[in-house]
């Protein structure tokens, strides 16, 4: 291919140190970021991967200010690699990521593989290790590409033959992670996300009822019973959903009166902001926003009765539950707005992962409670 023609093909990932090395580069697209990048990678190594599907050939970094920076082949010739994107090594920043948190949990004998026979590249990841001085071998399958329930039930029932114990991580294409949300009651979701010059690896559990929660994978660990999240529980059984506080059912949403407000009068606050002594009443929006902030710190028991109580109706908050001094109006407009835009940005990117599922039903809960929380912020 000649070498104009490379230029069209905007290669954003090569590896660095040579064609079959595992070490995923990532060239940001705007040229600010550029000078960033080089001077991360001076020798400037980079390949056409051959784990990236690539024809293995040097690749330079190109700056541009008018369009966006990419790869190009230093020499043209014949590249037969499909997938250029930005996300086109992904699995490579998830198998190398998966390596290294299991190595520093000290498991052993930690081994990566990102071919299979039969399979494409990008479509799984397996890390395969031992624990305890066992000899036997466990399993880690990040499961990236798409496939359905039948052939994902056939591979577990395969892979759990073969291995000593079998987790699954599911990519986010995969669309397998409902069936895993029905057998299990989660399923361990992983991704990367685009952060400076490299892409961050991501976990998170899914609920059938709640949007993920993305995380780093430094937070979670590795257990008998399989990656042990924040939002899980570890008991002497297994790993179960961690109770945390009541989840709003969006027939309980939509009981809410009209007259729940966030405004000055409602509040009992004076004009002024000042709060006083008087009664509070604590919106269920406020509730619901609130989730995401409350899920990473234990929250007091009476603070977490109260809210139950308030959720049920409009019942009288003591005032200490907002602190003392009390905020202003101000801060309780701003601190609203900021949880308000907090839960509607989490909820769109359910909604965005929720549309490549095609869940209508869950698609339309998501969008009831977007509704909600836009209601329930401050209005001007
Ligand atoms: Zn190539």
């Amino acid at each position: 291919m000649p070498i104009e023609e490379e230029d069209t093909r905007k290669v954003q990932t090569a590896v660095a140190g040579s064609p079959g090395a595992d070490r995923p580069v990532y060239l940001p697209m705007d040229a600010a970021s550029y000078d960033h990048f080089i001077r991360e990678y001076p020798s400037r190594d980079f390949y056409c991967g051959t784990l990236l599907g690539g024809c293995g050939k040097k690749l330079s970094a190109r700056k541009y200010r008018d369009k966006k920076c990419h790869f190009a082949h230093v020499v043209s010739g014949q590249c037969r690699r499909v997938s250029t994107n930005e996300a086109s090594a992904d699995h490579l920043y998830i198998g190398r990521a998966l390596a290294a948190w299991m190595k520093k949990q000290k498991y052993k004998n930690v081994q990566v593989r990102y071919r299979q026979r039969g399979q494409s590249l990008r479509e799984l990841v397996d890390i395969s290790y031992t624990r305890g001085g066992s000899p036997r071998r466990h399993l880690m399958r990040v499961q990236l590409a798409r496939r359905s329930k039948t052939e994902w039930e056939r591979s577990d029932t395969e892979l759990h033959g073969q291995w000593a114990g079998v987790q699954w991580l599911f990519g986010p294409d995969s669309m397998l992670a409902n069936w895993q949300v029905d057998r299990q009651g989660y399923a361990i979701r992983i991704q990367c996300r685009p952060a400076g010059i490299t892409r961050v690896v991501e976990v998170g559990v899914q609920f059938a009822d709640a949007p993920v929660e993305w995380i780093p994978l430094s937070r979670c660990r590795m257990t008998a019973y399989g990656i042990h999240a924040p939002a899980l529980e570890l008991t002497p059984t297994g790993l179960s959903r961690l109770d945390r506080e009541p989840r709003p059912s969006p027939s309980r949403l939509a009981e809410v009166p009209p007259s729940v407000s966030h405004r000055a009068q409602d509040v009992g606050l004076s004009p002024s902001g000042e709060s006083s002594l008087a009664p509070v009443i604590a919106p269920a929006a406020d509730l619901l926003v609130r989730k995401r902030r409350t899920l990473e710190r234990p929250k007091p028991v009476e603070s977490h009765h109260a809210q139950r109580e308030a959720l049920a109706g409009l019942v009288r908050v003591p005032h200490s539950i907002l602190g003392a001094p009390g905020p202003s109006l101000e801060q309780l407009r701003a601190e609203d707005d900021r949880r308000g835009t907090e839960r509607v940005l989490s909820l769109l990117d359910r909604l965005d992962q929720i549309g490549d599922d095609l869940h209508l039903d869950q698609l339309q809960k998501v969008l009831r409670e977007i509704a909600f929380c836009e209601e329930a912020m401050w209005s001007p």
